[in-house]
């Protein structure tokens, strides 16, 4: 099945909002096997709505509208829906009845423009939408399924999830599994390189690379009628995947290392500090994403100035000297620091040039220094990250929290695919 995703909005088409409802929309339709074809955005025009739905309709087999459903008179999606349809719109005594308790319950005056939100077009079906007024509505129109969702991101994500997916779902008769391995510390074209074509091996199973500043997440996706044969294509690629390349593998589906971290230390009954220069307190920021870091994390240095690395951390002066703030020695004095100083049992140090300015010919922009001091050894390593500097300090705390987990794991200190 192939759909088309009509988002509508005149601050999207402006730039100014962001349209993640496509994003959310699109990603939440792959679990229901549903192809999206097409994207479009259109402004908060009636003709031009009219003329989205009818093009969406002579390609796609289902569109899903967002947008411009609210009670405001720049809310224009319904009537024009109805119009192009040529559905007249009748009030649906269900969704008047939704709208009017939830104000009773809220405590809330009804604005006399609300019920224009419990106006559907004749033949529709509603959608009751737990968190707001406006109901995802459905027409079956000539045996194609137009779908309108409100533009809230919040209720468009319920009500897709909800609603959405699982009717679609049924439509298509088709069975989904996914899974997500995520790596960290080689590039994509490496673990292509091992991966290569097993792939093509897994019948009505497609395997996608996707990288961000974390590493690279592989997502495999099956698909198929039979739900049995669909969990054991599942199965082999995942067995097939781990056994390729598990050595860069640090957690699964939305996993973060950062929690991953958290659990390692929990399990050993560690605790830890953090010495941070490049960062300037990023690394502290994730650990502390994690809802209860406090069990663990005892407390971050922001040491930017060489001062602050002598003052708070102890790093020996004749060393910044020597080898300058970015070098291993200056790190591994860091980490240690970290630890003794908070009396914490692990301790990691970040030192580096994030640029885009005070790189040299022997530490270019993107030399960065991780080290890490714990009762199961020290380590050091020397990273070179391309990027912009948000994308150094980024992947510079991902390595870190890494070289934290592998050394405390008793893994390889460095991320390898080789034998
Ligand atoms: P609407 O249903 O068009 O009145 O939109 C309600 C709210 O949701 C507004 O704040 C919009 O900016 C926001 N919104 C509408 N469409 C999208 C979209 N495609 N992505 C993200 N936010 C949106
Ligand atoms: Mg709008």
């Amino acid at each position: 099945m192939q759909i088309e995703i009509v988002t509508i909005g005149s601050e999207i088409l402006s730039g100014r909002t962001l349209d993640t409802n496509f994003a959310f929309l699109a990603r939440a339709l792959e679990q229901a096997s549903v192809q999206i074809g097409w994207h479009t955005t259109v402004g908060d025009t009636p003709e031009r709505i009219a003329e989205a739905v009818r093009r969406g309709l002579e390609r796609a087999d289902a569109l899903v509208l967002t947008g411009g459903l609210g009670p405001t008179p720049d809310d224009l999606t319904r009537r024009a829906v109805s119009n192009v349809l040529s559905r007249p719109l009748q009030l649906d005594e269900q969704v008047l009845e939704h709208i009017r308790e939830r104000a009773a319950r809220l405590g809330r005056k009804l604005p006399g423009s609300i019920e224009a939100q419990a106006l559907l077009p004749l033949g529709a079906e509603a959608w009751l939408n737990r968190l707001g007024t406006a109901p995802g509505i459905l027409i079956l129109h000539h045996g194609k399924p137009v779908i309108l969702l409100p533009g809230v991101p919040q209720e468009l994500e319920e009500l897709a999830t909800e609603y959405v997916v699982p009717y679609l779902r049924q439509r298509t008769g088709r069975h989904v599994e996914t899974f997500t391995l995520r790596t960290s510390g080689v590039f994509e074209s490496a673990l292509h390189e091992k991966i290569g074509a097993l792939p093509q091996a897994w019948p009505g199973a497609t395997l996608a690379y996707l990288p961000s500043f974390f590493g690279v997440d592989l997502r495999v996706t099956a698909t198929g009628t039979d739900p049995d044969q669909v969990r054991r294509v599942t199965g082999r690629a995942y067995d097939e995947l781990r056994e390729k390349v598990d050595a860069v593998i640090y957690a699964e589906g939305t996993t973060t290392m950062q929690q991953v971290v958290g659990e390692t230390l929990v399990e050993l009954g560690y605790t830890l500090a953090t010495a941070e220069s490049c960062t300037g307190g990023l690394l502290a920021k994730r650990i502390t994403d994690v809802p209860g870091a406090s069990r663990y994390f005892e407390r971050g240095f922001v040491t930017y100035s060489n001062a602050s690395k002598i003052e708070l951390l102890g790093v020996r002066a004749g060393d910044l000297e020597a080898h300058g703030a970015v070098s291993a020695p200056v790190a591994e004095q860091m980490a240690a620091g970290a630890c003794e100083r908070a009396g914490a049992d692990v301790g990691v140090g970040i030192t580096g040039v994030a640029g885009p300015e005070g790189g040299s010919e022997e530490k270019p922009v993107g030399t960065v220094f991780v080290a890490v001091a714990s009762p199961r050894g020290a380590a050091v390593r020397r990273l070179h990250i391309v990027g912009t500097r948000a994308t150094i300090r980024e992947r510079s705390a991902q390595t870190a929290l890494d070289l934290v987990r592998r050394q405390l794991r008793g893994l390889p200190l460095e991320p390898s695919l080789e034998g």
